[in-house]
């Protein structure tokens, strides 16, 4: 290998490789430090949420270094879909596992030994089985290895959600080859899972890079699922776009919505492990490449299915538990464009989930899953921001509100029920505190039932004072003394509501109770996409659609491989027209260019002739964009003055290499700093003149710029001030 250029020096800067390779503008936040980290054969540790571009980081400075990089997967299925799509970029990469023959396994080596690919994915599986370790030996010997990348990692832990046996001989490698850098990558939140990983791979000082896993582009929802719940899911679905995943608790419950949203139109595959194998497969394959707009499964479905476009992703039973959760509904959205999450709670689910705890044989593992459970029930009762509810169980504290949850936009109205909670109260008292809700709420609303007859408590002075309200509005209110602890219920299994301390003051007139209200849930807000779109940015994206489903089907790959839709949009939106502004669109790389651009440019060109529209909309096709597009416009360019921000750079080079003005930028860090962004203010003002402001803004409360300006030196600009202040606002109480 000696005398062989670092293919490093043949780029001026690791933003030219990625265009170049991978048709991207910019690193997503924690990518740039991982890939230098990697460059110079240090371990390291990536956990960043689903959708926040871990491959990336392994798969560029494959191509940067010399040698092999070795990615260990756990599922096949994914293996052979990252293959596709590297494939696509121009990436020499293959997969080695057991679902392949003899003969091809051999031609495989036989390529990697003559040095002619860059990224090897095996199983590890594979990678134990007799044979591979000479295989490795004979690779680092020619044409080397440039690293071990551990995907999926919390695999190797018994504290994770999904703990695979094969995974923990992986440290054989630390062993075997001592040389060679490793690193695991892993979407698991929890600590103790993280630290786990860097015990059983070995790693050595590695670089910890943790990004928050705060999803923004995610709307999250939780809905009621009442008497018409299905109604309510079938408008959601007719009324949202795109690729969607629907998750129910059993296969029953998979085949009759299944069989129901088709009756009722809906283009809607089954996924669960109760189906044949190449069904599944076959199902899976279908909803990838966009044949079928929906897929319908059990949680078997999505661990390692790599669609970055899945719109939206609807849980109509309730999940067992919130890490799960967050997993699941953040299949959505993984390409960073809007997407919905809406869980559907009904008690009715509740009591089944619980019922099925109740079967588990560990009483441990019992008390472990209620609690859970629990949880669960709490985030979709609770009426503060979902958000702030998710990211405190992984221990983020997201500052402020999210303002894209139903709580933040459309929060609750609280009403006072406070009499109601004393007929509720008085009742349980009445009852002896011996019956669970179900028949409490019986007796207040006056039922004739056996049960109510044969305990007398037809004369009981409650029986039937709360008739005006319904069997919801009182499980409502029940819940919601529960929560509040105004009520407490026992938990060996048969729940029966106990009064407090709480609910004597309650009933003694000592407090009032308050209980936030769903909303009568209308039909919920329609995800934007390309509702906004004009009509001729609307049309031609639906042309280059079709024209990208024809060629993915040409090559038997799914549509994404082609071009993620945010490349779709905005070509609809500029109408590049020649070569050169079709490779300035953002996910247009090098190899994308030659392969597509000839037949892109030719059907836009067509649609641009056919209707008549200039040759180049530019600037005046953004100047007429409707408001609510450049709404959506203004947050992109928040988000990447931040991702700039985020790589070191200052205001001015910020300014520079976006081409704006520095205040605009200054305006940009302000406003995202009061969203309760992670800005560092501490490289934009130094830490001296931070204290110097700030001891005049606690001097002069609510003060104007100018007069806070007024009190300081002459050295001071408005920009400085205005970020200081907008931090210091932040940290206040309130
Ligand atoms: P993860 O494995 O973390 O869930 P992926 O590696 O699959 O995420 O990346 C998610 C999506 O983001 C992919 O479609 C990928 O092409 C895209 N992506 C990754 N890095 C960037 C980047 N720097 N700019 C734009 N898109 C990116
Ligand atoms: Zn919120």
């Amino acid at each position: 290998m000696a005398g062989v250029e670092s293919p490093t020096a043949t780029f001026p800067s690791l933003e030219t490789a990625l265009k170049h390779h991978f048709g991207y503008d910019q690193f997503r936040p924690g990518q740039r430090p991982v890939i230098e980290a990697v460059l110079k054969n240090q371990d390291a540790l990536v956990i960043m949420p689903t959708g926040g571009g871990k491959s990336l980081c392994y798969q560029l400075p494959a191509l940067l270094k010399l040698g092999v990089m070795v990615v260990v997967s756990p599922l096949i299925a994914l293996m052979q879909d990252q293959v596709d799509s590297l494939t696509d970029n121009g990436v020499a990469a293959t997969c080695l596992n057991s679902s392949l023959d003899y003969n091809t396994i051999r031609q495989r080596e036989a390529e990697l030994l003559a040095g002619h690919i860059k990224l090897l994915y095996v199983s590890p599986e594979r990678l134990m089985s007799a044979g591979f370790f000479g295989l490795l030996e004979r690779l680092i010997q020619t044409v080397g290895v440039s690293g071990f990348a551990i995907d999926e990692a919390h695999c190797v832990s018994e504290w994770g959600h999904d703990f695979r046996p094969e995974y923990r001989q992986l440290s054989v490698l630390r062993e075997k080859f001592p040389q060679i850098e490793v690193m695991g990558l892993t979407a698991t939140a929890t600590e103790r899972v993280r630290q786990d990983i860097v015990q059983q791979l070995r790693l050595r000082d590695p670089l910890i890079q943790v990004s928050s896993f705060n999803r923004p582009n995610l709307f999250y929802e939780v809905r009621p699922k009442g008497r018409d719940g299905y109604g309510d899911l079938l408008r959601q679905v007719k009324q949202t776009q795109g690729s969607g995943i629907i998750y129910c608790l059993s296969r029953k419950r998979v085949d009759e919505l299944a069989q129901r949203l088709t009756a009722d139109g809906e283009s809607i595959l089954p996924y669960h492990a109760g189906l044949a194998d190449d069904t599944r497969r076959d199902n899976q394959t279908r909803f990838i490449r966009d044949d079928v707009r929906l897929m319908v499964a059990t949680v078997a479905f999505g661990m390692g299915i790599n669609k970055p476009d899945v719109r939206f992703v609807i849980h109509y039973d309730i999940p067992r538990n919130i890490e799960g959760y967050y997993q699941e509904s953040g299949r959505a959205g993984r390409d960073g464009e809007a997407a919905h999450c809406t869980l559907y709670l009904a008690y009715g689910d509740v009591a089944t989930a619980d019922y099925l705890i109740g079967q588990k044989p560990d009483a441990d593992e019992q008390r472990i899953a209620r609690q859970q459970l629990r949880q669960m029930v709490d985030y979709a009762e609770t009426t503060v921001c979902r958000r702030r509810v998710q990211l405190s169980y992984f221990g983020e504290l997201l500052e402020g509100l999210c303002h894209h949850c139903d709580n933040c936009t459309n929060p609750p109205p609280v009403e006072d029920w406070t009499l109601e909670a004393q007929k509720f109260l008085s009742c349980v008292a009445r009852c002896q505190e011996r019956f669970g809700m179900a028949h409490i709420i019986d007796v207040l609303r006056g039922s004739k039932k056996q049960k109510v007859m044969d305990l007398g408590h037809d004369q009981l002075s409650t029986h039937g004072i709360g008739k005006d309200r319904s069997v919801d509005e009182w499980r409502l209110l029940g819940r919601s003394l529960l929560h509040q602890r105004l009520v407490d219920e026992t938990t060996d299994g048969y729940p029966v509501l106990k009064l407090n301390a709480a609910s004597w003051q309650v009933l003694r007139k000592q407090i009032a109770v308050a209980v936030a209200v769903p909303k009568d849930f209308a039909p919920g807000p329609a995800e934007a996409s390309t509702q906004d779109d004009t009509p001729e940015v609307a049309q031609l994206l639906t042309v280059l659609k079709a024209l990208r489903k024809t060629l993915a089907d040409q090559q038997s790959v799914p549509p994404y491989v082609v071009f993620p839709e945010s490349a779709l949009r905005q070509m609809a939106q500029t109408r590049p027209q020649t070569l050169e502004a079709f490779s300035q669109v953002s996910g247009v790389g090098s190899r994308k260019l030659a392969q597509y651009g000839e037949v892109f440019t030719d059907a836009i060109r067509q649609f641009c002739a056919d209707y008549g529209l200039e040759s180049d909309p530019g600037a005046a096709g953004r100047r007429d964009r409707p408001l609510r597009e450049r709404r959506q416009t203004t947050g992109d360019t928040h988000r990447h003055t931040l991702e700039l921000h985020r790589q070191g750079l200052s205001m001015a080079e910020i300014a520079d290499q976006r081409g704006l003005k520095s205040s605009t930028i200054a305006n940009h860090l302000e406003q995202l700093i009061r969203q309760g962004e992670a800005v560092e203010v501490d490289n934009l003002v130094a830490v001296d003149r931070q204290h110097t402001i700030v001891a005049v803004l606690a001097e002069l409360e609510n003060a104007s710029l100018t007069d806070i300006r007024d009190r300081l030196d002459p050295t001071y600009s408005y920009e400085e001030i205005r970020l200081v202040r907008a931090a210091w606002q932040r940290e206040q109480p309130g």
